[in-house]
């Protein structure tokens, strides 16, 4: 099953997440689209390096 990420965002709760596990990475208050950018790159290079909890899909 191929990981992808997901933007999730809802009254208490916003940031990235990860589509098959509970991985997720909370968006702090971003001033500026230069800071959201940094932002997103780094929340992807930890998505990239995360393991997914693959026990709940794979014996
Ligand atoms: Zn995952």
């Amino acid at each position: 099953m191929n990981k992808r990420l997901i933007w999730v965002e809802d009254e208490h709760f916003s940031g990235w997440c990860c589509s098959v596990c509970p991985w997720g990475i909370t968006a702090p208050r971003l001033e500026s689209t230069v800071a959201a950018l940094a932002f997103n790159r780094v929340a992807q290079e930890d998505f990239d390096k995360h393991a997914c909890v693959s026990a709940l899909t794979q014996p």
